[in-house]
């Protein structure tokens, strides 16, 4: 029978190696910096980077673009990277599209090979700006990954015969897929440098130290054309209170508030600890209950916060892959079949109007007691 079944086995066809047509090399991270502040993608994007160029034996390097940028090169060592490549120029102060378009693929082609990967953060530059370099260099860019990953790939299809072969090197880009019910793994093997844009708060940066590395400046040549834009200034939104991104304890809230008036409570509750924030479900900013800025979740915010308390929550996947990675989560839910306990590191199963104000009873005068208003814990 075992013999049977061994011989009903389709014979695996010999592969071609196809290591020549992305071979291992460096892995390159566009940083990004809004009126000289780095962002933090960047920085995340360095941890990633370094794993991925550890895995594969290779350097680390990262462009980043600009003017007078203080001891940002350095920094992006410090996170990392062993060569930071610096294009500096009046002109590279703001991020515009064509000019920093114009200095990445410059760049990019001045080098003697390309380089196997290339991250950008999945923000409003990451996204304008990645798009153009992989159609510049006809390769394949994934968007929005949210894990990285080098390893092999078997190319089998018949499609185009040319293709078929092992490529033992591909850049694995992963995204949810399909609504988020599935995990995909996107590979681009046939060119390098082989793209992806990361969401931001997904990938873990490394710890500041002081590290060596080689500072390079850059040419820019900058064309007539590159000069169809001006900025002519920059507005910052202010945020009020912690951001989103940086609180220790998220106190979320959705659609089982029943009403706007619900995130008062939350409010209240969140203000019992430091550096906490206020979270939505995207139900209740569609519904215009609580601004876009604090929505979690697939299209808002990815946050790992030492606490997540999510109220009237049901815990959809949209939702849950943008605060998974909390490391505490306590939900509130009336439905004991929700969806959010099958995660939660704690549930209680009740309504949120009785059981939020007992909490915020409970807290403050724990906190009369002892003053201690931190969350101790770890990420
Ligand atoms: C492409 C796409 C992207 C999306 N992106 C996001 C995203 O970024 N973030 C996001 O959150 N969603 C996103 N969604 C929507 C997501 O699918 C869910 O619809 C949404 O998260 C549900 O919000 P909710 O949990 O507030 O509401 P519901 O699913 O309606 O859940 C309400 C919950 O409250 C409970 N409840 C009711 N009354 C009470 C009470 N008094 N006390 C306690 N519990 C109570 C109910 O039992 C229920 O579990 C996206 C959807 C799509 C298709």
């Amino acid at each position: 029978m075992a013999e049977e079944q061994e011989k009903k086995q389709p014979e695996k066809p010999e592969l071609k190696d196809m290591s020549a047509i992305c071979p291992i090399g460096e892995v390159l991270v566009i940083a990004e910096h809004i009126l000289g502040d780095l962002q933090p993608v960047t920085l995340e994007l360095l941890g990633a980077g370094r794993i991925l160029a550890d895995k594969m034996g290779q350097p680390l390097l990262c462009l980043v673009m600009g003017h007078e940028l203080g001891d940002m090169p350095q920094r992006l060592l410090d996170h990392g990277a062993d060569r930071v490549y610096v294009a500096d120029h009046p002109e590279l102060k703001n991020y515009r599209t064509l000019p920093y378009r114009r200095v990445v693929c410059d760049f990019l082609e001045s080098l003697p090979s390309q380089p196997h990967t290339c991250l950008l953060g999945s923000t409003t530059t990451g996204r304008d700006l990645a798009p153009r370099i992989a159609a510049h260099f006809d390769t394949g860019l994934t968007a929005d990954t949210t894990e990285l990953d080098i390893g092999p790939y078997e190319h089998t299809s018949k499609v185009d015969p040319s293709k078929i072969g092992l490529y033992p090197n591909c850049l694995y880009a992963i995204r949810p897929s399909f609504g988020e019910s599935l995990k995909a793994r996107i590979l681009g093997p046939w060119k390098n440098p082989q793209m992806a844009t990361t969401r931001p708060g997904v990938m873990v940066p490394l710890p500041r130290e002081s590290r060596k590395g080689e500072i390079i400046n850059i040419p820019v040549n900058l064309q007539e054309t590159d000069h169809r834009l001006t900025v002519k200034e920059i507005v910052r939104e202010v945020a009020k209170g912690v951001n989103l991104t940086e609180a220790d304890v998220i106190v979320a809230g959705g659609y089982g508030l029943g009403t706007q008036d619900g995130f008062n409570m939350l409010q209240e509750l969140a203000g019992c600890f430091e550096n906490s924030a206020v979270g939505a479900s995207r139900k209740v900013v569609d519904l215009g209950w609580i601004p876009y800025q604090n929505q979690v979740g697939q299209t808002g915010k990815t946050v790992r916060p030492k606490l997540y308390i999510a109220c009237g929550i049901s815990g959809a996947i949209q939702h849950r892959v943008g605060m998974s990675k909390s490391s505490l989560i306590i939900a509130i839910n009336k439905d004991p079949d929700a969806p959010i306990f099958k995660f939660a590191h704690h549930g209680i199963v009740g309504d949120c109007y009785q059981i939020i104000p007992e909490m915020i009873k409970q807290f403050k005068q724990a906190q009369s007691t002892s003053g201690v208003k931190e969350v101790v814990g770890t990420h």
